[in-house]
């Protein structure tokens, strides 16, 4: 077909400038925490998108987790209307990335192309995901000027530390409404041919248990907090750990250890606190009187957020029942039900067939092991038909060294510019019209 013909001329005639837009990004040091320069990039994309015709809102997430003068969480939405009525493709992605850490042979903020790969932090999660969006929609536009509907990108903060000042915020002031957006594409880091239906659930929790303090020379004359808290771990040992790896899931979850049921024990902390490290003194002796453990359970499709907090209730009642004075607390921190989109939803049929062309092999259907911003665009804005789609390797996400390949970006900007073509460019043929089900009813 001309028109994608054109495209593909369009996009592969922008290496360079998606190079430099990709370079420009990582050279701002967006982390998270704090939330560092969100003002400065949104301003940047702020200055290339209204170049290419979008309108601009500017966004900030006043009194979100974080949000301060000093580090305020700024969003930027950009949306371009084509001249007939149509739907509404919106690309969103974040614009923080996380700390650098150790291990760095590149320099984490300075962009460089080596070899065909751009480094830094965030340039596969997400910032090379970002630009590529960008470039697509400006290739689309440069080769179908008069599109229907709307195309919108969004760079939006805090996706690393749960999306509060970003995604979520904005879908509670209905930007990710369906009467306003019917197609949202996440470009994270899934590679280019995989597409990403969601991920699984999350159940935080703190669980605490309590003894009494006494000298540590005469422990019998306290009760040992600690020793509770290791009877809890050797009873999921026994019988929770074995339970969750027979739980298998139907979702196409990646990696394949991540196809059943996780509990990971994040932290635990018991008796007296750890000196500074400066202090060169000895501990005290002392019986613990509390020891807290936090612990984060990742959940299927078919699992029920209650039975997964009743089956943690169930090892605390069973030590409760063996061991005297066994006193004991459990929190909820934070929960996240897994969310996965139809894969008969419209922009996946899409992006899958853009797959098809332009890779010349089928794509490949994917669940992430942890959450991402599809859960508010889904349980906040109400909008299902929503996929992650973009270039760079999975792997290589919050790593030294993280790099994204210049041809793994062109190839999902042709795919992402397929999409806009067969969303907006044929109104009357597109997905809305063709029959089947629709998941943004
Ligand atoms: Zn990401």
């Amino acid at each position: 077909m001309a028109l994608a013909d054109d495209l593909i001329r369009e996009i592969d005639g922008r290496r360079e400038d998606l190079i430099a837009l990709t370079q420009d990004l990582l050279r701002i040091p967006t982390l998270n925490p704090p939330g560092e320069n969100y003002r400065e990039i949104c301003d940047y994309l702020q200055k290339r998108l209204s170049r290419s015709g979008f309108d601009i809102e500017l966004i900030r997430a006043h009194g979100t987790p974080g949000d301060s003068d000093r580090y305020p969480r700024w969003n930027i939405i950009a949306r371009r209307d084509g001249d007939r009525p149509g739907e509404c493709v919106h690309f969103n992605s974040h614009i923080d990335v996380v700390d650098v850490g150790h291990g760095w042979t590149k320099d984490p903020f300075g962009g460089e192309l080596i070899d065909g790969k751009i480094y830094g932090r965030g340039a596969c999660d997400m910032k090379g995901g970002l630009a590529a969006s960008i470039v697509a929609a400006e290739a689309f536009l440069a080769v179908c000027p008069d599109f229907a509907g709307a195309i919108e990108i969004s760079g939006t903060a805090d996706e690393e530390s749960g999306g509060y000042g970003g995604v979520a915020y904005l879908a509670g002031k209905g930007y990710f409404s369906p009467d306003r957006v019917q197609h949202v594409i996440i470009p994270e880091p899934l590679n280019k041919d995989r597409i990403c239906l969601g991920h699984r659930g999350v159940w935080w929790a703190e669980l605490e248990t309590f003894g009494e303090i006494a000298h540590g020379s005469m422990p019998f004359l306290g009760d040992c907090a600690v020793r509770h808290m290791g009877a809890v771990i050797d009873e999921m040992e026994q019988s929770l750990f074995p339970a969750l790896a027979q739980k298998r899931t139907e979702m196409p979850v990646v990696p394949e250890g991540a196809k059943q049921s996780t509990l990971n024990i994040n932290s635990i902390h018991g008796g007296q606190s750890e000196g500074e490290a400066d202090f060169t003194g000895l501990p005290s002796p002392c019986v613990p009187d509390s020891c807290r453990m936090v612990i984060d359970r990742r959940f299927l499709l078919e699992e029920n957020i209650d039975d997964v907090q009743a089956e943690v209730l169930e090892v605390l009642k069973t030590v409760e029942g063996r061991r005297d004075k066994f006193r004991y607390d459990l929190r909820e921190l934070h929960r996240v039900l897994p969310t996965m989109t139809e894969k008969d939803a419209p922009v996946v049929r899409t992006v899958a067939k853009a797959i098809a062309e332009t890779m010349g092999r089928e794509a490949e259907y994917v669940v992430s092991p942890g959450t991402y911003d599809q859960k508010h665009i889904d349980r906040i804005g109400k909008l299902k038909n929503c996929i992650a789609y973009g270039p760079g390797i999975l792997d290589l996400a919050h790593k030294p060294d993280e790099y994204v390949g210049v041809d793994d970006m062109l190839d999902s900007a042709k795919v992402m510019g397929r999409s806009l073509i067969e969303l907006l460019a044929r109104p009357c043929e597109s997905s809305l019209n063709k029959g089947g089900s629709h998941a943004f009813a």
